[in-house]
Formats: structure tokens, C-alpha cells, sequence
């Protein structure tokens, strides 16, 4: 068997695992990357990149849906082209697959290895039985995969994940979806307005991330309002046919219902690739779930040279923090046992349904009683909103009692994903309520009902003295 000596391994060529090597190797490191996949990551070839291709589909039809408000008749040989919305979903999900397949290939072949990674020993892994590689420090980013859980695991040729979705020739006749978390709701609402026969099913009684009671209200108002939505239900049988897929479930009042549907789509959540890793041979306490307590500012497993990264380390399985994470650990095993501790980002966590829905900061769960208060404001009647047909949804801010500084913040509406933003670049930068305010607002913008919640908290934080005069001017509809 072959064996190789690197400073650094890293198990995994996505987002971690490729932002992992360039700062080894920027580091003058010398590493190997092993992939045992299609090279060209999760976000381009399953996750953001062709979930937000569906969805802006979805928008385009719903835009047809909804014209006639305005006075637009969009014509009485309007159709959705199945074929047609899929193939522009896959070739755009080609075009980024297709930059970061070669961005990858330009590596230096000796960097990559092809294959399953499995831990033989604490730094030495096993390659599809082929090579063994020694490493100083080893970088864990294999990533997470759909969880499938009883009693649909049995389900065979009707079921779809995330992962296979985008590549159906044509949009289904109809789909269950099970889970009403945020990919089950992208996924679930863009089929719905392409006109899929959608049904959402769910054992708890949730829709998308929130835990602010006052939000989630909103969102379960507006989102019953279009979609049909079957939460804390509990399925009791699953069939599957050449037809499709039989569902008896039975509902919180206690009626037994049944339905059928061409296509099962499962999105309850994803969890952490370490089945075929072998984490016992590192000698790593793992928990029940088989996963080591990783440090986020490190990204290590307690003080051994292993650092985990991304989706498989579960701290914020997202895009940018997969990306930071790789960073931190190529860093860290690089300059290993030199270990640097990084300040996170604040929390930004957005999803594309429509209104779109954002976290930022510190969650309504995770307020510190009696110190913080909170502002609000619906976006039912906001100005800007309301002229683009669109005025649905309720902001709640959070901020910080005494210091006045801003939180956090649960986001339900319109332009969600830009407004988030400002929110996380102003927590991060621990601005204060009274600071945000003395920012320029123009008129009219979705913004000013941003600015209306942080009026509410300042008056909430009674920071009513520190705020300039100017700074609750009227504007009409704001
Ligand atoms: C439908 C969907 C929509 C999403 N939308 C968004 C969004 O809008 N915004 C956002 O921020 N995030 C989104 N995400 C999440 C985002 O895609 C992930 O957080 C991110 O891609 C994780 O990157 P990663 O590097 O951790 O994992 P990956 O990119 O999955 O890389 C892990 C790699 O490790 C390899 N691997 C695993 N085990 C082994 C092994 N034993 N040996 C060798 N190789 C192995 C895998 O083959 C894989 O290539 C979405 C995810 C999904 C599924």
C-alpha cells in the first residue's frame, strides 16, 4: 500500500474543504484534499445555487399569477413549461458547478486524492483501502447529506431529496413534502407556484427557523393563506405504488386522512456525513450521534490536531460559514499546535420563501431575561410594500437593556434577505438603537419599516432621550 506524509489532510472538496487547502497551502503548508464525490460542492450542485433557480421560476409565475392587482392581464395562454423550467435550472446549476469543477481541477493533481476517507489512527487515514496518508493536523469538511428518517426510509423509486430534485426531466404532478424547516418551504412554496400539487406535512408544529411566538404567528397566518400546510400530524402508514406514494396520517384532532401523491420529497433536516469516517479510531469523545464537541472559534476537537469544518461540525451549516470555517481550520492545522482563536461573524441565516424569512443575532430563545426589550413593526400596511402588492409579514428587533446596543432580530417580509443584512452588519458592529436611527432612510423603501421597529425598540429600551429629534420624522407609509 502506498503511503503519504503531508503536514495537513482534509477530508472533503467543498466549500470547507477547498478554503481549508488554499490557506494551507497560502501558508506554505504542504496538504492533500480527498474527495470521494462529484467534484463542484454541495451549494452549486444540490443546495443554494439550483434551489434559488427553482425559486426565481416560482417568482416569474407567481409575478403572471398576481399581475391582474395592478391591472395587468397576462394573457389567456399562460402555462408553465415543466421541461422547460427544469432545464434552466440545471444548466445555470451547470454554469457555477461547471467553475468551481475547474477551479478545482487546476489543483495540482498530487494535492487530490480520489476516494472514501476512513481514520485508521488519530492522523492517518485510509483511502479507499488504496493509500494510506499520514498527516500532522487533519481538516474534517466532508459535509452533511439528506436525513431520511422512518417510516419513508423504505420508500424507493417515488422518493426525492434535495439532492436529486433538480435533476427530474419535468415538474411532478404533485409532492408531499415532508418538513416545513426552511428547505422543505423553498422547495415546497417554488413547486406550489409552479403549479404542483403541494401538501406539507410535519410531526411539530413549526414552520421555518423562527422562535419568536409573535412572528411565528405571522408566518403561520400568511403561509396557511396559500399553502396546504398539515403540521403536528403523525403519519401513519406509507405506501408506495407505481402510481406513487400513498400517505394515512392522522391530524392533532384525531381524524384519520388519506391522500396520494406522484412524488415524496423528505427535507427534515440534514446530518453530518461521519458514517464512513471511522471518528473511533481517533480516540475523539463522541456523543450519541457519533460527533466530537467542536470548538467554533477554532474549530477543534477538544486539544487534538483535528479540526472540523462546515456543515459536518453542525455549528451554522451554511454557505459563508462553511467557507469561514474551512479558513479558520486550514489556518489552525497548518500552523498546528499553534492553535489562533477567531471571532465569529454575527448570525445571518436567511431563507427564500416568499416573504422571505431572516435571523440575525441572538434569537428570541436566547434573549437574556429581564436586560433585553424588544420593537416591532407589520409590514401589512407598509408603504412600499403595499405598492408592490407585497405588503405581508412583522419585523421584531432586539436590543439590549442599558447599553441600548442592538441584538438581534427575527425578520418576516418582504426584501428580508438586504434588510438582514444591515441588521447583521449593525450587530456585529454593536451598534446602538439611537445610532441605527441617525442613519439615512430613503423613501419610500421596504427600509422605513425596518426604521419603524427600531423607533419601537428605542421607546422600549426608553432611549427616547439619547435619539435625535429629526430622527422620528414622518414619512407617508413608513
Ligand atoms: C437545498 C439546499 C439549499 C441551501 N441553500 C442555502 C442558502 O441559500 N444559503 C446558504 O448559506 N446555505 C444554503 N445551503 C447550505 C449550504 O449548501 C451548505 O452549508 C454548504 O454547502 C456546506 O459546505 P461544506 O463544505 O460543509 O460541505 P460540502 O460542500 O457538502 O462538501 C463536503 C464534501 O465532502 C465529501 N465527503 C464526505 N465524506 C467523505 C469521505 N469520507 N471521504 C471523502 N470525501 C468525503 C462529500 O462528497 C462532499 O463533496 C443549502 C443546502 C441545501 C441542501
Amino acid at each position: 500500500m502506498e503511503t503519504i506524509s503531508v503536514d495537513v489532510v482534509i477530508v472533503g472538496a467543498g466549500t470547507a474543504g477547498l478554503n481549508a487547502l488554499h490557506e494551507v497551502q497560502k501558508r506554505g503548508g504542504h496538504a492533500v484534499m480527498i474527495e470521494s464525490g462529484a467534484y463542484g460542492t454541495t451549494c452549486a450542485r444540490v443546495g443554494c445555487m439550483p434551489s434559488k433557480l427553482l425559486i426565481a421560476a416560482a417568482d416569474a409565475a407567481h409575478g403572471v399569477e398576481t399581475a391582474l392587482q395592478f391591472g395587468v392581464h397576462a394573457g389567456s395562454d399562460r402555462r408553465i413549461d415543466g421541461p422547460a423550467v427544469m432545464q434552466r435550472v440545471r444548466r445555470e446549476r451547470d454554469r457555477f458547478v461547471g467553475f468551481v469543477v475547474a477551479d478545482t481541477e487546476q489543483i495540482d493533481a498530487s494535492r487530490r486524492l480520489r476516494g472514501d476517507a476512513r481514520f485508521v489512527a488519530p492522523t492517518r487515514l485510509l483511502v479507499d483501502g488504496w493509500v494510506q496518508v499520514d498527516a500532522r493536523a487533519v481538516v474534517v469538511a466532508a459535509g452533511s447529506a439528506p436525513w431520511i428518517p422512518q417510516p419513508y426510509d423504505g420508500i424507493r423509486e417515488r422518493l426525492l431529496t434535495s439532492d436529486e430534485i433538480f435533476d427530474l426531466p419535468d415538474l411532478p404532478e404533485s409532492v408531499a413534502v415532508i418538513g416545513t424547516g426552511v428547505i422543505g418551504l423553498e422547495l415546497g412554496q417554488a413547486l406550489h407556484r409552479l403549479g404542483v400539487r403541494t401538501t406539507f406535512f410535519s410531526p411539530i408544529d413549526k414552520l421555518g427557523p423562527f422562535t419568536d411566538p409573535q412572528v411565528r404567528r405571522v408566518v403561520r397566518r400568511q403561509l396557511e393563506s396559500e399553502l396546504d400546510l398539515h403540521t403536528g400530524i403523525e403519519m401513519l402508514q406509507v405506501t408506495e405504488s407505481s402510481a406513487g406514494v400513498a400517505l394515512r396520517w392522522r391530524t392533532p384532532a384525531g381524524e384519520v386522512r388519506e391522500e396520494s401523491y406522484a412524488r415524496l420529497l423528505v427535507a427534515v433536516g440534514r446530518r453530518p456525513a461521519v458514517a464512513r469516517l471511522g471518528l473511533e479510531a481517533t480516540g475523539l469523545a463522541l456523543d450519541r450521534n457519533g460527533l466530537p464537541a467542536v470548538d467554533p472559534q477554532t474549530t477543534q476537537c477538544g486539544d487534538a490536531p483535528i479540526f472540523f469544518a462546515g456543515d459536518v461540525g453542525g455549528h451554522r451549516p451554511l454557505l459563508h460559514e462553511a467557507s469561514d470555517e474551512g479558513r479558520i481550520a486550514g489556518a489552525n492545522a497548518a500552523s498546528w499546535p499553534n492553535v489562533q482563536r477567531h471571532e465569529r461573524r454575527a448570525p445571518l441565516a436567511i431563507a427564500f420563501t416568499d416573504p422571505q424569512m431572516a435571523l440575525v443575532g441572538r434569537r428570541f430563545v436566547d434573549l437574556p431575561g429581564g436586560t433585553s426589550a424588544i420593537g416591532a413593526a407589520s409590514y401589512d400596511d407598509q408603504g412600499r410594500a403595499r405598492v408592490a402588492g407585497r405588503n405581508r409579514g412583522l419585523v421584531r428587533v432586539y436590543g439590549e437593556v442599558g447599553s441600548c446596543r442592538l441584538i438581534g432580530a427575527e425578520m418576516f417580509g418582504p426584501g428580508m434577505e438586504h434588510m438582514a443584512h444591515l441588521l447583521a452588519w449593525a450587530v456585529q458592529q454593536k451598534m446602538t438603537v439611537q445610532a441605527a436611527l441617525a442613519m439615512p432612510f430613503y423613501h419610500p423603501v421596504l427600509e422605513e419599516g425596518l426604521r419603524t421597529a427600531l423607533r419601537d425598540l428605542a421607546r422600549e429600551l426608553k432611549a427616547l432621550a439619547r435619539c435625535r429629534p429629526e430622527d422620528f420624522a414622518d414619512a407617508p407609509g413608513d
